[in-house]
């Protein structure tokens, strides 16, 4: 089963919005997944002593990626995964803490693991991720209503916490670390389509945005060693997987001159300066080592995305032309204040120059209705950017304080929630109306589509991505799942392109 959902069903729709998000267009969300949870694939163990783990994901890709490092690690240590959660030894739940709403629809989720817990009491439950940190006390000794918690640079603990739950102890370790990628651990890709998966090349955030908690929960930045993150776009080759996502927070801002954080970046050996990887550099690598795969990547972060990735997505064409392209307010006073470091005259131009290297490159983005503050004019100023760019997919937010970051510290969340959904509602209606737009401008021509799975609605369709991501349906005549498909576009909807398979794409080997 994919993890995906689709805004056309309605009763997702309504998880989107009791989750504070509103996604556009069922096309992948680079950096959520609204507290949708993860499809375990079952994973054999050798060890003969077999005990089964549940794991349920939260929030961005980073933590299905994640938990895809806890189930290889856990995997060594004989647990299989289950989905069946009452047949569990060990439920874990890897949580978000991005908004108010993704930590209390986790904590509504361990009311119903301690319920089963309550009839099997040798069942453990353990909290990962981002809430670690933040929630350790409460889950451990106000509550107790976990045994475990594991922060997000502590998984290769995992073996000794489990041990130490095993003899009744606490098992606790949120330390966040300077130099932990995982780069040396194989995920376990679970619930997996065998067709696309996330490849990890950053881990942590510097760009301390006033609203956002991912700092605080994940640590500084750094980047992976391109050595293993090409190991494991080969190994995914091998094992007949088509695409990747390379994953960070903010992947522009890659850079590896042989471990450490970024920050230290300066204090650097000459010999390191110049033999340092960035972004563009590692683009390039792996576009070359697989040219049949397809490549895309997600976080780009305005400030940092250069002239020269946007070049290098230009010169092969296995890098998907899609970029997620958050820029969060439209109005300078506003991107001031979270800290944001470009002004929405940069951002066009930005804007501009992708477009002028690559005309047809899908484009989305973030958005927060409701910061501290924002005005009438403010909010007109975010219309008047999305009215210029014409997204074509958008995730958008009303703002939610939270807690140690600068703006819970410093600024009043004075704007009334009536106002925050009415300013949302109104970039929603917005964002819409240009994925029309967008979506049209596909019809008539013939795209290659990368074949993912059964379309939601038929058995007979085919549901793939053309480059730009945007979700494409067609009958399934020979096609198998895995094949590229040129397919000529005859319809669409404001998120689907329906179309007519006409032969194997140029990328089918
Ligand atoms: N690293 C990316 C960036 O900085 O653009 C994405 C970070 S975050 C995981 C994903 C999105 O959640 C953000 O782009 C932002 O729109 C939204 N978000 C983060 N903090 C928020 C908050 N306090 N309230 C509402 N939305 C928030």
């Amino acid at each position: 089963m994919s993890n995906k959902k689709n805004i056309n069903d309605l009763s997702v729709l309504e998880n989107l919005q009791n989750e504070g998000s509103h996604q556009s267009s069922p096309h992948r969300n680079p950096n959520e997944y609204n507290g949708e949870t993860i499809d375990n694939q079952l994973v054999t163990s050798e060890n003969p002593s077999n005990r089964k783990v549940y794991i349920e994901s939260y929030g961005c890709q980073m933590n299905f990626s994640d938990s895809e490092i806890v189930a290889s690690i856990l995997s060594k240590e004989g647990f299989s995964t289950t989905t069946i959660l009452e047949e569990a030894d060990l439920v874990l739940v890897n949580t978000c803490s991005i908004r108010e709403k993704a930590e209390q629809t986790v904590r509504k989720r361990l009311e119903t693991f301690n319920a089963v817990k309550s009839k099997k009491p040798d069942m453990k439950v353990g909290v990962l991720g981002c809430m670690a940190e933040r929630l350790k006390h409460q889950f451990l000794e106000e509550e107790k209503i976990v045994d475990m918690v594991v922060g997000p640079d502590a998984y290769k603990d995992l073996p000794s916490l489990v041990g130490k739950v095993d003899e009744g102890r606490e098992a606790v370790n949120v330390i966040l670390s300077k130099e932990e990628t995982y780069g040396d651990i194989a995920p376990v890709r679970l619930g997996s389509n065998g067709v696309t998966a996330f490849v990890s090349i950053t881990r942590g955030c510097d760009n301390m945005c006033t609203f956002c908690v991912v700092p605080f929960t994940r640590g500084r930045e750094r980047s992976r060693d391109p050595e293993s993150i090409l190991k494991e776009v080969n190994d995914l080759w091998e094992n007949g997987f088509k695409e990747i996502t390379l994953l960070g927070q903010n992947v522009d801002s890659y850079l590896w001159y042989g471990g450490g954080l970024k920050k230290d970046f300066e204090k650097a050996s000459k010999m390191q300066k110049a033999t340092a990887v960035n972004f563009a550099d590692l683009l390039t690598l792996v576009a070359e080592a697989q040219p049949n795969m397809r490549i895309r990547f997600s976080t780009s972060n305005p400030q940092d995305m250069t002239l020269d990735v946007i070049e290098v997505m230009a010169k092969y064409d296995n890098i998907c032309k899609y970029i997620h392209l958050p820029v969060q307010s439209g109005s300078d006073r506003i991107l001031k204040k979270m800290n944001r470091l470009h002004t929405r005259e940069e951002y066009m131009r930005l804007i501009d120059n992708i477009r002028s290297i690559i005309p047809d490159c899908g484009i989305s983005q973030d958005m927060i209705a409701g910061f501290p503050t924002e005005t009438e004019e403010d909010h007109q100023d975010t219309l008047s950017l999305m009215e210029y760019v014409k997204y074509d997919f958008g995730f958008m937010f009303a703002y939610s304080e939270r807690p140690g970051t600068l703006a819970g510290r410093k600024f009043e969340d004075d704007i009334p929630e009536e106002v925050k959904k009415r300013r949302l509602n109104e970039i929603i209606q917005m964002q819409q109306k240009h994925a029309l737009y967008r979506t049209q401008s596909h019809v008539g021509k013939t795209e290659e589509v990368l074949i993912e799975g059964d379309s939601k609605k038929s058995d007979q369709h085919w549901m793939g991505r053309n480059s730009q991501n945007t979700v494409v349906v067609f009958e399934k005549e020979h096609y198998q799942i895995g094949d590229y498909v040129n397919v000529k576009i005859e319809d669409c909807t404001s998120a689907t392109l329906l179309g007519k398979a006409v032969e194997y794409g140029a990328h089918q080997s």
